[in-house]
């Protein structure tokens, strides 16, 4: 019996890298009624994991390139609402434990039934559904963020962010009273150390800005500090 979260169709991210496993993990959660994306290293999902609004991911924990801790860790970052199931060979209690520490929501050791894997999928679905009564929506200046679901709407605009630009928003907003610099959100929404490139952040909030400030007569929402990095504008 194909299991469908209620209607609604979720955006999965699988993080495999068995190919075989991989494909079908794919075809189960398609075959399910998801939209889905897969990828076979922990550099690929960290990026993609941003930068798309996923609504599940399922993450392999021995991945090449990065393993799926530091992958877990970065998406939460950026993230923290983001549904994460770990798969893994490994059944070993120190890894459970290491694994929900990063923030994984949940947790399935190889080999799983397929049952098993479409029971939890839903189960955490239900939970993350049931935990967005208490939406992160940022109401400012006639525009409405959901940064859960990476949305901000504007004079009746539904703009799509991605998950490094809720990211982005989520740490000033909770900031707002001071501002940021770029050392800060490298380290907090890209999860990386300070010290690298600091034209990667001001290129993503250019970017950020022209998709919600496309109005000049509106008031900036986010505004530059000179000789600091950015704050909080709207009110
Ligand atoms: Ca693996």
């Amino acid at each position: 019996m194909n299991a469908v979260i209620g209607s609604d169709v979720m955006r999965v991210l699988i993080v495999e890298d068995e190919p075989v496993l991989r494909d079908g993990l794919v075809d189960l959660l398609r075959g399910a009624g998801h939209e889905v994306e897969a990828v076979g290293d922990g550099a690929s999902a960290a990026k993609l994991g941003v930068e798309k609004p996923f609504d599940m991911v399922l993450l392999d924990l021995m991945l090449p390139k990065l393993d799926g801790l530091e992958v877990c860790r970065r998406l939460k970052t950026a993230r923290p609402a983001l549904p994460i199931i770990m798969l893994t060979a490994r059944g070993a209690e120190e890894d459970k434990v290491r694994g929900l520490r990063t923030g994984a929501d949940d947790y399935v050791t190889k080999p799983f039934g397929v049952k098993e894997l479409l029971a939890r999928v839903e189960a955490l679905a239900r939970r993350a559904q049931a935990s967005h009564v208490d939406p992160e929506v940022i109401e400012a200046d006639g525009c409405a963020f959901d940064l859960g679901r990476c949305v901000a709407r504007r004079d009746g605009h539904e703009v799509v962010l991605t998950a490094r630009e809720a990211g982005i928003l989520r740490w000033m907003y909770r900031h707002r009273a001071r501002a940021v610099s770029r050392a800060e959100f490298l380290e907090q929404v890209w999860g990386v150390p300070g010290t690298l490139e600091t034209r990667t952040v001001d290129m993503a909030i250019a970017n950020l800005r022209q998709k919600i400030e496309r109005d000049p007569a509106h008031p900036k929402i986010v505004v530059s500090v000179k000789g600091v990095g950015y704050a909080w504008g709207a009110c």
